[in-house]
């Protein structure tokens, strides 16, 4: 995200108020991560809580409109390989739809993240060892069967 993108969010960097740690963990994760639901690059955005009246900046991600915590890019694909491929499932209950698909690959995510940092790999700015991942799960395309696709409910 460009410093003109981030001005426009009223973020201004010469304020050393502005210059928090807290928002500089923001901007490199802004940078970094992934939304857990869609995969997509998170921005940043200043929420207004009209209970707290007050304004804060959080992670967003503009394509499902939510604020994100974000994932590591390398989890996410994990976890949409584990959902796709290995078909995991947390919500039998629920019908087959992209909107649960995702809900599947964010608890992944977070079951993936937990585990990461536990373990002592996976630190506030990302990785802290290289990663030697699957091809196959590297890989931007994945295969999904005709009947899974046949199932997905239009959204
Ligand atoms: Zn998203």
């Amino acid at each position: 995200m460009s410093n003109q993108t981030l001005a426009s969010v009223d973020i201004n960097f010469r304020e050393q108020k502005e210059q928090s740690v807290r928002l500089q963990e923001l901007r490199q994760r802004a940078a970094r991560c992934r939304c857990r639901y869609c995969g997509n690059p998170l921005t940043l955005r200043k929420i207004t809580y009209a209970a707290y009246d007050e304004a804060k900046i959080e992670l967003y991600c503009e394509h499902c409109d939510r604020i994100e915590s974000g994932v590591e890019p390398e989890i996410y694909k994990i976890a949409a390989y584990y959902v796709d491929e290995m078909k995991y499932d947390h919500y039998p209950n629920l019908d087959n739809s992209v909107r649960k698909r995702r809900m599947n690959i964010a608890l992944v995510c977070d079951i993936l993240s937990w585990g990461f940092k536990n373990s002592g790999l996976l630190a506030k700015d990302g990785f802290n060892v290289p990663l030697q991942l699957d091809e196959d799960l590297m890989g931007e395309a994945f295969t999904i069967s005709d009947s899974y696709l046949n199932s997905l409910d239009k959204e």
